[in-house]
């Protein structure tokens, strides 16, 4: 498979995902605010993505002009099809074995609002992401085998952590445990038998998301989402004789362009903390994938409540989502994923 644990590959693959374009854009109304041409999307893919191949050059050309920059990262998944399903199993499924074996595995959506990462995260009832398909998975493998599966959802949002599993919204303390790993308090687990009691759990915690601190305001798109599954199982050498492999999916907060989108007051500190965060996952993964001695975790809650299941054994994939119409927040998206990688 393409990336083994033992390997040479990074810790973090960093793949690109493009949506296709959607109905009613190329009207001149829509996420964007000029009419584009649905017959040209911004990005487009150098070398001819074989299958083996372990690297592909990105192209980002502007459509309206001359602009455009290349970049090289570890796969591209296009637009013409929907292909959640074959991005989970070239990229999620080689995961799942060492989860269920008690290691940790961590999945990120990135990108601009509106370039699709809660679609290929949550995915909707017909199309499901790669939230349900990792649960389904990890079922239907834990089946007799005397393992607990159990989820978690919280959400980081202005650098605090929330509870979305919880009836009340609580605020989450992150502590470090004896043994330096830090642990969030009190954090709602709750066991999965089946496809129905993910589905349940879930579609809480999804619409817990959308009112869970303001009350009123959706802030699922200037929040990061963290589904935790997790599969334990007795073992005479684990802390409380159990043994715990978690596999992390997360929604990450838009990356928006604060030159571009004129934020002010909250908004403009939201995405000041949203930027921040993002940038320091971005030097977390860069430092493991080039094997650096210090990584800096401790930079942002997300990557400080990570450390456990960023680095060491663990392996992640980044996958970087992009709108086809938009040129400016495609660069600013794939700048910063190609810059993650190794080099
Ligand atoms: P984000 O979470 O990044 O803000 P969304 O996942 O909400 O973006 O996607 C924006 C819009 O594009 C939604 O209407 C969604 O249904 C649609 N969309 C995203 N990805 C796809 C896809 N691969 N196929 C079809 N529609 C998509
Ligand atoms: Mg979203």
């Amino acid at each position: 498979t393409k990336h083994s644990p033992n390997d040479s590959v990074s810790m973090v693959r960093v793949i690109v995902r493009v949506r296709p374009f959607l109905p009613h854009e190329g009207s001149g109304s829509g996420f964007g605010d000029t009419a584009i041409d649905k017959s040209i999307p911004c990005v487009s893919i150098l070398d001819s993505p074989l299958e083996s191949a372990s690297e592909v050059t990105v192209h980002l050309k502007d459509p309206y002009s001359s602009r455009n920059a290349s970049y090289k990262l570890d796969s591209f998944y296009g637009q013409e099809d929907n292909n959640v399903r074959q991005i989970f199993e070239r990229e999620v499924m080689p995961l799942i074995p060492a989860v269920i074996n008690g290691s940790n595995a961590t999945v990120f959506a990135y990108g601009a609002t509106g370039s699709g990462k809660t679609f290929t995260m949550q995915g909707t009832n017909e199309l499901p992401g790669l939230m349900p398909m990792a649960a389904s998975t990890i079922l239907s493998m834990c089946e007799n085998m005397g393992r607990t599966v159990e989820i978690s959802y919280y959400e980081i949002y202005m650098e605090r952590c929330y509870d979305l599993l919880e009836v009340k919204t609580k605020e989450i303390a992150i502590f470090d445990n004896k043994d330096g790993h830090p642990h969030l308090k009190r954090l709602a687990k709750i066991q999965i038998h089946s496809m129905l009691d993910f589905q349940e759990a879930f579609f809480y915690g999804m619409k817990r998301r959308k009112v869970a601190h303001t009350g009123l305001n959706d802030v699922s798109s200037r929040s990061h989402g963290v589904l935790v599954i997790s599969v334990s199982r007795p073992c005479e050498i684990g802390p409380g004789n159990t043994l715990i492999g978690k596999l992390n999916l997360i929604d990450l907060a838009g990356n928006e362009d604060n030159r571009k989108t004129g934020n002010e007051g909250v908004r403009l500190l939201e995405s000041t903390k949203i930027n921040q965060s993002l940038f320091a996952l971005s030097n977390v993964i860069y430092a493991l994938n080039n094997n650096n001695s210090r990584i800096p975790y401790r930079d942002s809650k997300l990557t400080r409540i990570l450390q456990d299941s960023l680095g060491g054994t663990s392996h992640a994939v980044m996958v970087a989502c992009l709108n086809p119409g938009d040129y400016e927040q495609s660069v600013h998206t794939v700048s910063l994923a190609a810059r993650s990688r190794r080099i």
